[in-house]
Parts: structure tokens; sequence; C-alpha cells
């Protein structure tokens, strides 16, 4: 069987008996151009590495295997295996499934130089979307991220300062990486529907600034935006050097964490670091 003559996904899921659990976050694409048109964001995958996080059924992985790309997926509902390995089949090679738990993976040494594509559950990807945004090493591992959030957490991700959205997440992602909204998604392209919309995120590693290390930044903007109604002189008053930098970069202490450009973030943080 080629990918081609595979059966629709509604048929594979319901053969296998895979009826989405809410406990593993479990919302389904089944809309074969959506996933198409998900699999095109990271740009052409032809003989590309792609790591996928939560195939689930493997709508997306079908996508990613029809785009020509190579795929390491890692599952944690084994239900899904059997579905998976027919897919497997329909690519002889090209398939690559590891049951387990994403969020303890040795990521680097299974897949590093790959696309990360994932539509994950909103916890989960979260915290893999900060662990992905941190690392030490810069150009990181991955090559790109596309990635499925619920709309309001990716607009955070791309928010710009003076706004509602804007926050930590905001800077985290910004200051060495380019990221957009490739693609809105209607809640009502998932099985089970969820009751929010969501978007796909596309970020992509950019040069790094001189200087500063992502362990300060964090502490910085966990500063500054957990109290985010209030003036920096107050907010950063516990962070050890912080009001200093202020002075000593001209930034007034009575405005607010969010009126501050990620520039001006990094700028402070690389002020702290020496
Ligand atoms: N990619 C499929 C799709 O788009 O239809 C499934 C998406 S579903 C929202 C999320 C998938 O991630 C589920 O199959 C779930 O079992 C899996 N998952 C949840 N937490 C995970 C984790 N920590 N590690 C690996 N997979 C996980």
């Amino acid at each position: 069987m080629t990918l081609a003559d595979l059966p629709p996904l509604r048929e594979v899921i319901a053969r296998h008996g895979l009826s989405a659990e809410k406990s593993l976050g479990q919302n389904f694409l089944l809309d074969g151009q959506l996933l198409d048109r998900i699999a095109r964001v990271p740009g052409p995958l032809d003989g590309a590495l792609v790591y996928e996080v939560g195939p689930g059924p493997g709508g997306l992985t079908r996508a990613l295997l029809g785009a020509g790309a190579e795929v390491i997926a890692v599952e944690r509902d084994r239900r899904c295996l059997p579905a998976l390995a027919e897919l497997g089949e329909a690519a002889p090679g090209r398939l690559r499934v590891i049951e387990g738990d994403a969020l303890a993976i040795d990521e680097l040494a299974l897949a590093g130089g790959a696309h990360i594509v994932a539509n994950l559950p909103y916890n989960v990807g979260t915290a893999l979307l900060v662990r992905w945004l941190g690392t030490t090493a810069w150009p990181p591992w991955w090559r790109s991220l596309t990635l499925m959030f619920q709309k309001e957490v990716a607009e955070r991700i791309v928010a710009r300062p003076d706004t509602g959205a804007y926050g930590r997440l905001a800077v985290l992602a910004q200051w060495r990486t380019h990221a957009r909204i490739a693609l809105p998604v209607h809640r009502s392209a998932f099985v089970p529907s969820p009751k929010v919309m969501s978007a796909v995120v596309h970020i992509v590693p950019a040069e790094q600034p001189d200087g500063v290390t992502p362990k300060v930044l964090e502490a910085l903007t966990g500063a500054a935006f957990g109290q985010r109604r209030k003036m920096l002189r107050q907010s950063l008053k516990g962070l050890p050097g912080a009001l200093g930098a202020l002075a000593e970069l001209g930034i007034d202490p009575t405005r607010r964490a969010e009126t501050l450009s990620v520039e001006e973030f990094v700028a402070i943080a690389r002020t702290l670091a020496r």
C-alpha cells in the first residue's frame, strides 16, 4: 500500500477504536487539505527530518510523509501504535515511532537537526515550547518549530509591546527567533471540537544577541511580568542590579514591563549579565 491508497482517517480511527481521550488532550485533525497546509508551514520537506510530537492516529504524520519528510514521532498513547505502524508500511523506511512521553525524552540524540511539528495538548505544548526556546546552545538543535496552540497562546507568543497579550512568553520567544502566526485553525476542524479557536505558530531561530543568556532573561522577565501592573522600580526591586541597569540605560523606572520592547529587555539582561 502507498500513502495515496491509505483509507480515510475516520475509517482508521474507527477500525482501531481510537476514541479521543480527554485526559491525553486528544483532539484529532481529519481534514486532509488542512493537514497538508500545516505540513507546508515549515517549508519544503522533501528529504528533510521532522520530529513530530503526539502523532495520535497519524493525520499530520501522513501529510508530513506525503511532503517527502522522514519522520520521527513520539506518542504516549499506545492505542495509536498499530495505526501508525500501518502508516509506516505505506512509507517504507521514513517513519520511526517511539512510544513515550515527549517531556522525558532525549530529543537532541533522537532528532538533532529536525524540524519540529506538533499538534499537542495545551499544557504539554507550552512546556515543550519553553524548553525548546530556552536551550543554552544557539542556534538550537532544531531547525524550526511548527506548533498548534490555542489562539490566545499563539497571540501571546507573537505579541508586540503595549498589548494585553505581550508578556514573558513574547520576550522569551522573540529575543532570538522570528515567530509568526502561520495559520488560524477553526475549532470545528478538530474531532472532538474544543471550546476555543487555535492557530499554528511558526518559529525559526534568529541570531542571538551578544552577552545575554536565557537564564538571565528568564529571571528578568519573570520578575518584570510577575507584577505586570506595577512600575519597574517596584517589580524589579528584588532582582540584584536591575534598578542600576535601568539607570545606566536611561530607562524610566516608572514604566511598566509591558511597555518595554524586546530589545530593551535584552539590553537590561546584558547589563545584568556583565
Ligand atoms: N497529531 C494528531 C492530530 O493532529 O490529529 C493528534 C493531536 S492530539 C491534540 C495530541 C496527541 O498528543 C495525542 O495523540 C496524545 O496522546 C499525544 N500526547 C499527549 N501528551 C503527550 C506527551 N507528553 N508525549 C507524547 N505524546 C503526547
